[in-house]
Parts: structure tokens; sequence; C-alpha cells
């Protein structure tokens, strides 16, 4: 292992190539840990990785699609090879296939649960025990509102979100004792390549219910995830975070 990286902490942000997910590996980076940006291409997370990099950080890409257990159980092994602990884990990829129930197709519903909650299962098994075995250790789950409210033409997307709120309560209680917490951010309308493709008249209605009168920014939600990250947070688990301009009170 070299040398430089054994006195780092290890994280491993999914989703890291774009959006949110780049936002969260840059801060954490910043914050002097060494970054394992995945996303599902390797030119976005490789470039993220050598952005990272290029302003002084440490971060390495590691090309994995989240929807298969296979590829996480596979690139788990590789990382616990190199570095024996991953100290820190965000599960921030994640799509929508958004449409009614009676039009939504049977892959909509299973690739957005996969890709979204499924994979969290996945990533937190093969990484948890290490962390739980060295006694620290910060799982940080990326919901959204709309995984406490619901919302119309998103039934799968909600689903998802809701779950991986529950399984963040449940391995709260069941990681506790290691001092590993497990904690979920539940971000409102962000701007990213996710929400720039809605139609502007979805866009208008989102946003009169902000009282904060504008989306938020991908650092609002970064900021969060590393402070939850940092040792100052050693005393919250189980929580959502709610980063959402007041749209959900
Ligand atoms: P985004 O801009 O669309 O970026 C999504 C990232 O996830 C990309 O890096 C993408 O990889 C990666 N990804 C998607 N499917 C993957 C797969 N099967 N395997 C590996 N990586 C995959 O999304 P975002 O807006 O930043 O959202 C990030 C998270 O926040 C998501 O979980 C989303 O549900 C949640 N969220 C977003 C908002 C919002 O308003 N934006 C609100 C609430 C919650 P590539 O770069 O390789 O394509």
């Amino acid at each position: 292992m070299n040398e430089e990286i054994d006195k780092k902490k290890v994280a491993v942000v999914t989703g890291a190539g774009r959006g949110i997910g780049r936002g969260i590996a840059e801060a954490l980076a910043r914050d002097g840990l060494h970054v394992v940006c995945v996303s599902k291409s390797e030119s976005s997370c490789g470039a993220a990785a050598d952005s990272i990099n290029e302003s002084g950080g440490q971060a390495e890409a590691l090309a994995v699609d989240v929807s298969s257990g296979e590829q996480i159980r596979q690139a788990c092994e590789q990382l616990l090879e190199k570095y024996e602990c991953v100290d820190v884990l965000v599960n921030n990829a994640g799509i929508t296939r958004d449409n009614l129930l009676f039009r939504m197709e049977e892959n909509d519903w299973s690739d957005v649960v996969n890709t979204n909650l499924g994979s969290c299962f996945h990533w937190i098994k093969a990484l948890g025990r290490p962390m739980t075995r060295k006694r620290w250790g910060r799982i940080v789950n990326v919901a959204s509102v709309v995984g406490l409210t619901g919302n119309a033409g998103q039934a799968n997307y909600s689903a998802a979100k809701a779950g991986m709120i529950g399984l963040t309560k449940s391995l709260a209680r069941e990681f506790a004792a290691r001092s590993v917490t497990v904690n979920a951010i539940a971000p409102g309308f962000i701007d990213t390549d996710m929400t720039s493709e809605l139609d502007e008249r979805v866009k208008e209605g989102a946003l009169a219910t902000i009282p904060l009168k504008r989306f938020g920014q991908v650092s609002d939600i970064a900021e969060m995830a590393a402070f939850i990250c940092s040792d100052k947070a050693s005393y919250i688990t189980g929580q959502v975070f709610t980063v959402d301009g007041g749209m959900v009170m």
C-alpha cells in the first residue's frame, strides 16, 4: 500500500462522476481523505478523479455498474485487498425513470430499485464488516425528500428512497455498538444533470414549493455530507438530514 494513502482515511463515493456525488468527492478530498470515485462510465469517474488529483487532493477512479451486485462485490474485493478497510462509504449513485404507475414498465421499477436501493445493500454488506472491526466508520446514503413525502409519477424512485431511509435507520442500530454511524441525506431540488432535463413547467412548480425560493446547489449537499463523515459528527447516527430550502418541514 502507498504510504501516503496509508495515513489517510479512504472514502468510496458512488455516482462521483457528476453532480452531487462529484461535489461530495471533492469535499471529502479537500478534508484530507483519499477518495475512490465510482461511476458507471470510466470517463466520468476518471475525469472526477483527475480533477481532484490536479487540485492537490488524492483520488482514484473505479467504474462499477452499481445495479449489479456481482460488480459491486468484485469492486469491494479489489478495494479491500488494497486498503484493508474503507472508512467512509457514500451511497449516492441514483437514477430516475418517472412515470405514472399504470404506464410504468417492470424494468422502470427494477432498474430504479436496484440502482438506488439494492446498491446500498451490496456496498454496505461488503464494506461494513471491516469498518465494524476497526470500530470507526461513516456510511451516508443519499436519499431524497420524495422518500419522505412520496411523489406522483415517481412511485419507483420514492419507494427506493424510502427504502434507503429504512435501511439507514436499521443499520444505524446494528452498527452503533462499533462506532460506525449510518445516516441519510434527503436533498430537495438540486441543480444537476438529473434535474436539468425536467420540463420548465415542472421546475416552476417545484420552485413554488421551496420557501427559500431557489434550487439547491451541489455544495449544499456536499458540505452536509462532509460534516457527517467527519470526526465532529461521531454522536449522530440513524438520522435523515433534509437539505431542501424548507420544502419539507
Ligand atoms: P446525476 O447528475 O444524474 O449523476 C448521477 C451519478 O450517478 C453519475 O455519476 C452516474 O454515473 C452515477 N450512476 C447512475 N447510475 C449508475 C450505475 N448504475 N452505476 C454506477 N453509477 C451510476 O445525479 P445527481 O442529481 O447528482 O443525484 C445524485 C443522487 O442524489 C442520486 O441518488 C439522486 O437520486 C439524489 N437526489 C438528487 C436530487 C436532485 O435534485 N438532483 C434530489 C434528491 C436526491 P455516470 O457519470 O457514469 O453516468
